[in-house]
């Protein structure tokens, strides 16, 4: 493997700085993969400088070039923005007293189905919920949310023939009291457009109950038009988390990011699907990935950044051309391609040099032998295998719990490796067709 790898990696020398000329490209890609997501226009924007400033003049990795290595860092930023795990949690008090969840959103973005989702969710880790049925615009609201409550066996409170949705609201939170359930979520209705009754109407559940958390549940889909609204709920009730609904449809998920960026409140849940089980929390590493699509390349940077020490690698390629390179080196590349996960995956992902090793060489039950055989072995031998007769064989084999023919087989294949990387080092012509077979 190694002499082929070192190959690529040496041909993969990066340029040495971001600067604002040697990744235009590269924004450029990001801004339409962004633009593709339905992210924001003016959050596109504001990202992407806000990335340029804090990226520009940053070392750039040997092993990848700036663009690749700046499409590292948006994504950096983007996990971030888009939140950590604490804040990720639900806002309840302990079991012994009630807490409360409004829901709210437009019409039809998927407020009732979310809080069955909930209430089942809330249920499995041992709360004892209660739903309450506060949208009293819709006639067959209310049977809708009972029905699911029936699917997750969670009661439903409603009050016949009320009109008032904070009336609902607040006996429902007697009521809950009374039968000490430690969880009410209270679905309210939503409208088309946002207007001056939904707001009112939903103000006065809010003062009704005090709510501990309130969740403004939004359509993924609905993309760029759902910081608006977001905006406006946050202005007039205020918001303390955010589900996104519909994360199954084909949506990269670009409100995530415009709804983060402008309200900054945390989103919570995604909703996948229309089952009530179908509610995931939100992991900011997977959608960031969804939203920018360019995983591969985030994965390639990752791993070039835990393991490539660009000293290393230099030293490494002047082994290679003035053929000192020893057993002890080929351990620390065996070392540092371990730590690449897969070194198969990381092959995948350089154009070109998938077909430049092939199955055999990659095979890791092969490198945690040839490690435990190198490290059974003495420095001398290391830095000199012509030394490792029959006996020095037997003893390392043992050693190393392998076998004789196992030893021999590294042996063998070290010495060709030392061969290959001999012509590889003078050869001008096959380094220029690994830059081309790159791209670069
Ligand atoms: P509400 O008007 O805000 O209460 O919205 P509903 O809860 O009634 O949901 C509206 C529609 O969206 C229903 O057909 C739901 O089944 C559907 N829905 C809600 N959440 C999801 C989801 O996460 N994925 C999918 N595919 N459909 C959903
Ligand atoms: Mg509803």
């Amino acid at each position: 493997i190694s002499d082929k790898f070192s190959g690529i990696m040496r041909s993969l020398a990066g340029k040495s700085k971001i600067t604002e000329k040697n990744v235009q490209e590269a924004v450029e890609e990001i801004k339409m993969a962004l633009l593709d997501a339905d992210v924001n226009l003016r959050v596109v924007r504001r990202f992407i400088n806000g990335t340029m400033e804090e990226a520009t003049g940053e070392k750039v990795l040997k092993a990848v070039d700036p663009g690749q290595q700046f499409v590292k860092i948006v994504y950096d930023r983007m996990v971030a923005l888009l939140g950590d795990e604490e804040n990720q949690k639900l806002l309840l008090k302990g079991p012994d007293t009630t807490s409360v969840i409004l829901m709210m959103g437009l019409q039809g973005s998927g407020k009732t189905t979310t809080a069955a989702k909930l209430a089942l969710r809330l249920k499995k880790e041992g709360r004892r919920v209660m739903l309450v049925a506060a949208d009293l615009v819709r006639p067959a609201a209310i049977l809708q949310l009972q029905v699911l409550g029936e699917a997750v066996g969670v009661p439903v409170f409603s009050l016949e023939g009320e009109k008032n949705p904070a009336k609902v609201a607040k006996a429902a939170l007697a009521q809950a009291k009374k039968d000490q359930r430690d969880v009410l979520i209270v679905d309210t209705s939503g409208r088309m457009h946002l207007d001056e009754t939904l707001m009112d109407e939903i103000q006065k559940v809010r003062d009704a109950i005090s709510p501990d958390e309130t969740l403004f549940v939004a359509d993924a889909m609905t993309g760029q038009n759902a910081v608006t609204i977001a905006k406006e709920f946050e202005q007039k009730v205020g918001i303390s988390g955010v589900v996104l609904s519909k994360f199954d449809s084909d949506t990269r998920g670009g409100a995530a990011l415009s709804l983060r960026s402008v309200v900054g409140k945390p989103i919570k849940f995604i909703g996948v699907g229309e089952k009530v089980e179908d509610l995931d929390p939100f992991y900011p590493y997977r959608i960031a990935s969804r939203i920018l699509g360019m995983g591969d390349i985030v994965s390639l940077v990752e791993k070039a950044q835990s393991v490539v020490d660009e000293n290393a690698a230099i030293r490494m390629q002047e082994k290679m051309a003035k053929n000192t390179f020893d057993l002890q080196d080929y351990l620390d590349q065996l070392n540092s391609m371990d730590k690449m996960g897969s070194i198969d995956q990381l092959l995948e992902m350089i154009p070109g040099a998938k077909g430049q090793v092939s199955e055999d060489d990659v095979n890791t039950e092969e490198i945690r032998r040839e490690k435990a055989i190198i490290l059974s072995m003495t420095y001398a031998e290391r830095s000199n295998y012509h030394i490792m007769g029959p006996t020095r064989r037997k003893r390392v084999a043992k050693g190393s719990g392998t076998t004789v023919s196992d030893v021999n087989r590294l042996l063998k294949k070290f010495e060709k490796m030392r061969l290959t990387m001999k012509k590889l080092a003078k050869n001008k012509k096959y380094q220029a067709e690994m830059l081309k077979q790159m791209g670069m």
